[in-house]
């Protein structure tokens, strides 16, 4: 792997860092070579660094909605996996299409949940800053060459499990936050609830405030764990004194807890289940609570235990959770056609490959 262009600008003044971080989202520069404010020393010492340390190496579009998905190749032939996910700008006067990115934090992931194609290819390393933020230029960069628009929101749910890759996000996320336009409730970060980390992120005034979502997928001990091996006994009730501990260090609304819940048939989606997710959720203060259908994954990655949950069961839960005074929503998710669902990104052929890659 080349040596992360942050190491490269370390020791130079923190003004040149900012020359070329800013440069870095202007789409009309396309190397260091071309920044023209820098000394030619420091061009000289960056001239053969990637402008960009993602390149593309597959890119499925769906034919039933307006998404993407590129395969993206990092320096050391790794691939990840970054989505863009079109839609139509209804406000009165036109415009343009509005764009969301979801992009990733690993290569691979470790947590093995057991409904994720990402989870079965295991964990190979973590992204550095530079390939976090690389992921948002390349859209950008999509974007602007057709004259699409411009991103406004970027959710961290593609592989990996962003809270294990703290620093880097972090660093990432400033920087994306202090060069864009793309403000911090247009940013979602999604985790499956790794306590030591969540207790971190809690306190750290310098993580930026970005929005919280966690992948709850039920809100019984027994299911949970079985479902996602990462869960630690007794999470639920640590999430429920977590919760008190963000809401004082975000009292904003825009600061509610999202609830991921993807819909497995069977498994989380009965009775009990749901009275279970309304008691956690009415001890965490501000949430909104979003259903997943299930994708199943078989029919292009691997074999799955999984069944979907009925639609029907699906509109009975959200309609359940709003009589019951809950913010909810179903996430239909874009991008089935090419696998593009969060967590269940792979086809068999990239599956392949990334298996042999990583
Ligand atoms: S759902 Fe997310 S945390 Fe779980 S295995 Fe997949 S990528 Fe990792």
């Amino acid at each position: 792997m080349s040596i992360d262009l942050l190491q490269t600008l370390a020791p130079e003044k923190k003004f040149r860092q900012d020359q070329v971080f800013r440069a870095w989202f202007d789409v009309n520069t396309d190397s260091y070579e071309k920044i023209s404010t820098l000394p030619k020393d420091l061009r000289e010492k960056l001239k053969d660094k990637p402008w960009l340390s993602v390149r593309v190496h597959a890119m499925h579009e769906s034919k039933r909605d307006n998404t993407k998905k590129a395969l993206l190749k990092l320096s050391d032939d790794r691939l990840v996996e970054a989505v863009l996910m079109g839609r139509k700008n209804l406000t009165r006067d036109g415009g343009r299409d509005r764009y969301t990115i979801c992009i990733s934090s690993q290569v691979g992931c470790g947590m093995k949940c057991a409904f994720c194609a990402t989870g079965k290819a295991g964990f190979t390393r973590n992204l550095t800053v530079e390939e976090i933020v690389d992921q948002f230029r390349f859209w950008q960069k999509f974007l602007a060459e057709r004259s699409l628009g411009e991103i406004d929101n970027m959710v961290i749910m593609g592989q990996g499990e962003p809270l294990l890759n703290y620093d880097n996000i972090k660093n990432a996320l400033n920087i994306i936050l202090n060069y864009t336009n793309i403000g911090q409730k247009q940013i979602t970060l999604s985790t499956c609830g790794i306590p030591v980390m969540m207790d971190k992120l809690a306190v750290d005034k310098d993580f930026p405030a970005v929005r919280f979502a966690l992948s709850l997928h039920s809100a019984i001990e027994q299911t949970r764990a079985a479902i996602m091996p990462s869960h630690q006994p007794g999470f639920l009730d640590y999430l429920v004194g977590w919760s008190k501990k963000y809401h004082q260090m975000h009292p904003s609304r825009a600061h509610y807890i999202g609830l991921e819940y993807i819909m497995l048939g069977g498994v989380n989606d009965g009775p009990k289940d749901l009275k279970a997710l309304m008691t956690l959720a009415s001890k965490l203060g501000k949430v909104k609570i979003n259903l997943i259908p299930y994708n199943n994954i078989s029919t292009i990655a691997l074999p799955s235990d999984f069944n979907e949950s009925p639609k029907e069961n699906i509109e009975h839960w959200h309609t359940s959770l709003i009589d019951a005074g809950f913010v909810s929503t179903v996430r239909y998710s874009q991008g089935q056609d090419i696998a593009a669902a969060c967590g269940q990104l792979r086809n068999a052929v990239e599956m392949k490959q990334l298996l042999a890659s990583n």
